[in-house]
């Protein structure tokens, strides 16, 4: 494995008991430092493999690597390098969110870091809303708050699944650009998504999956050359 690649899934299946093959043997090598769109229609299987390679779901076969380590034999490195911002907000509680993002950091054995917490909440636009009951909160802020969670112990890889879905236009323009920000900084980014406009507004390279299949891997500029817009669209439809 190259250093430029951080991540990399080899053979990746999943089948559940119910029959359903959610995933297809996959192959996918994602580079250090860039922001990779996984991008495909309801049920594609995107959901199940950001879990399997997030430790959520066991796989059927396969294996993931990170920094060139099993996710297996290596597993206190492997958690920490990631973090997940799944797709659903499960924020109905009356806990301040500094304590929250805190806590978030505590739970991967890393010691409370005040500034640490301060910077991210900042670099997020939340320090000013750090007493805040999470509950009481926007869906927006929310939104922010479940990414600073991800980002509490400083992972190197971070996962979006469908960060924009059901946003309004202009949190999901806020949201385009706190990813690049982070990704600026120096984190990779893998976010699923729906709307090839994110994927082409966002993203180095994309991949297209289509019930379990990894149907394309390629540079941003590549695919729209390829494809445009309209027969993307269609295919995935
Ligand atoms: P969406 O965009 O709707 O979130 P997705 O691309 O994330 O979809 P997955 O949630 O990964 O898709 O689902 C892939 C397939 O696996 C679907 O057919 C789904 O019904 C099935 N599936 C997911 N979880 C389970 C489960 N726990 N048991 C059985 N089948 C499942």
């Amino acid at each position: 494995m190259s250093d430029d690649v951080i991540l990399s899934v080899r053979g990746l299946r999943k089948s559940y008991a119910s029959g359903t093959e959610a995933l297809k043997p996959i192959d996918l090598d994602i580079k250090r430092g860039e922001i990779f769109a996984l991008l495909g229609p309801n049920g594609a299987g995107k959901t199940t493999l950001i879990s399997i390679i997030c430790g959520i779901v066991t796989p059927s076969g396969g294996e993931v690597l990170v920094d060139g380590q099993d996710w297996r034999t290596h597993f206190r490195h492997a958690r920490r390098e990631i973090g997940l911002v799944p797709q659903e907000l499960t924020m109905d509680v009356f806990e301040p969110l500094l304590n929250t993002v805190s806590f978030s950091r505590e739970l991967f054995g890393y010691p409370a870091d005040p500034k640490r917490i301060e910077e991210i909440l900042r670099s997020l636009s939340l320090w000013d809303k750090r007493k805040a009951i999470l509950k009481e909160l926007s869906g927006g802020m929310k939104r922010r708050v479940m990414i600073a969670k991800a980002l509490a112990h400083e992972p190197k890889i971070l996962f979006l699944d469908e960060p924009t879905a059901g946003v309004d236009v202009e949190l999901r323009r806020d949201m385009w650009n706190l990813v690049r920000k982070l990704r600026d900084q120096g984190t990779t980014i893998i976010l699923t998504t729906h709307y090839i406009e994110e994927a082409e507004e966002m993203a180095d390279r994309v991949g297209v999956i289509n019930k379990g299949e990894l149907i394309l891997v390629e540079n941003k500029d590549e695919l729209m050359k390829k494809l445009g817009r309209k027969v993307l669209h269609l295919q995935l439809v």
